[in-house]
């Protein structure tokens, strides 16, 4: 059996010494006293491996490479899902980046009031842009709309009931169920009406002296069509003045403007929610509003102070660099008629499918050349979606290419298609539907062609993992 190096000798090589100036003297030799006990093991075991320094140093290098490599990577996101939840969500504007790299690297008056020098609340910091953008009397932010949610419930329901309709009782994104988190928050739900069908005199029968809230819950990733009846919050609202029960309502996305005047779909705002009569609104900042994550309770003043006061509010808080992204895209919302060139996810969604179609008759035969003769690409018309619940059933136009396997491939050569583009350098994800791998070029943004087309030279070569 051929003899290792000494661990000695190894670490005064000086490719070893390379290594450990950059990773640091005891990840080196750890990382080489596991790399000698695998050769070993390997050896004794009959296999053949190279014992030589050289050989082993580098090895080394490569394994200590791997270890430090991150693993949140940036992707390629072509599945046709906008605000895609497990690809992040929303994608910011290079306003809030710059001001996020400042709040990394600065202290910052994150709770300090410049003007009096004394004590501030972070809160402050977008309270009055929330307030002209809603409506609302006040503003609370938190981690995200989920935690704006438990907190509502927790201080202003504990021990009560909150009235929801059973058409409403939905689950998003599978941790997020309403009857769940209003058990975690110390809270009774008390179901009124059917699936289907809600009256105002379902709520009516149950609002009484202990409850706390009447909830209305966006539905998001699902709709009922056919015989079907909501209470709207206009309709409720006079049951609320007159019991004085407060109507929150959980709307999802939160939409500032309204997406009509862009071409979009409608979708209820925030303002037009607390202008027909809610008293609380909570909404997520990385949906529709193009934000980072966070969650944003806007309304009642006194509702407010309340929810600030509850211990969550401290355990749900955000951070500076949430609110330092936060800031710059409000005030983007102060230029309405610009917000299309400035707000990323606006511009994504309102992108012409002019322009995909243009990207994919530009890389259709690279990717043709790319992938050889076992696949056929095709260009395409498609259709995007909003994602992260926003107007479900809404299509976007679009287009993409689409890859086909040729007949007669043997195997399943899509899946091992799909894996190649995952084991890109920067991974490129799409979908499959209908033996087709498709590829939606919506977020595919102008100066992030160049990176995607000059990658697509490795995919003959990439090995599936
Ligand atoms: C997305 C969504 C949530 C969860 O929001 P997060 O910001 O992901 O925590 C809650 N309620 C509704 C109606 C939603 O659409």
């Amino acid at each position: 059996m051929p003899r290792l190096p000494a661990v000695h000798v190894l670490l005064d090589a000086p490719a070893c010494q390379g290594l450990i100036a950059d990773y640091g003297r005891e990840q080196t030799v750890d990382a080489l006293r596991a790399l000698l006990d695998e050769l070993r093991a390997a050896l004794r075991a009959g296999a053949e491996a190279g014992v030589s320094v050289d050989g082993i140093v580098a090895l080394l290098g490569m394994r200590l490479a791997a270890a430090n490599v991150s693993r949140l990577r940036p992707v390629f996101n072509l599945t046709g899902t906008v605000l895609h939840t497990n690809l992040g969500r929303a994608l910011l504007p290079d306003v809030a980046v710059q001001a996020v790299v400042e709040a990394l690297r600065w202290p910052m008056n994150l709770e300090w009031d410049i003007e009096t020098g004394k004590r501030g609340d972070r809160d402050d910091l977008v309270e009055e842009q929330l307030r002209a953008l809603t409506g609302a009397e006040a503003v609370t932010v938190v981690n995200n709309n989920a935690a704006a949610v438990l907190l509502m419930l927790n201080a202003l329901a504990p021990g009560r009931e909150v009235i929801v309709s059973r058409g409403e009782l939905v689950e998003i994104g599978g941790a997020f169920r309403i009857p769940d988190i209003m058990a975690r928050a110390g809270a009774t739900l008390r179901e009124v009406g059917t699936t289907n069908r809600t009256h105002l005199k379902d709520y009516e029968e149950y609002a009484g002296e202990n409850t706390a809230l009447l909830l209305k819950v966006h539905a998001s990733n699902y709709t009922i069509t056919g015989f079907t009846k909501e209470v709207s919050v206009a309709e409720l609202a006079p049951l609320s003045r007159e019991r004085g029960i407060p109507i929150a309502v959980d709307l999802g996305s939160g939409t500032l403007v309204d997406l009509e005047r862009y071409g979009l779909p409608h979708e209820t705002t925030v303002k037009e929610t607390i202008a027909a009569g809610a008293d609380l609104v909570t909404f997520s900042g990385d949906k529709l509003l193009g934000g980072p994550q966070c969650g944003i309770i806007a309304g009642r003043a006194d509702l407010i102070a309340t929810i600030k006061k509850n211990p969550l509010k401290r355990a749900l808080r955000v951070s500076k660099l949430t609110l330092a992204a936060l800031e710059p895209v409000l005030n983007l919302y102060r230029a309405p008629d610009l917000l299309p060139q400035r707000l990323t996810t606006l511009r994504l969604l309102t992108r012409p499918a002019a322009e995909m179609r243009a990207l994919a008759s530009q890389l259709a035969a690279p990717l043709q050349e790319a992938l050889g003769d076992s696949y056929t690409v095709l260009d395409a018309p498609m259709n995007s979606q909003i994602g992260s619940g926003a107007l479900p059933v809404e299509l976007l136009p679009s287009h993409g290419l689409g890859v086909r396997a040729r007949a007669g491939v043997r195997g399943n050569p899509l899946g091992l298609l799909e894996r190649r583009l995952r084991a890109l350098p920067r991974p490129v994800i799409g979908r499959i539907a209908d033996d087709t791998l498709w590829l939606d070029l919506r977020c595919l943004q102008d100066d992030h062609v160049a990176a995607f087309a000059d990658q697509l030279a490795l995919l003959g070569e990439t090995p599936a993992p």
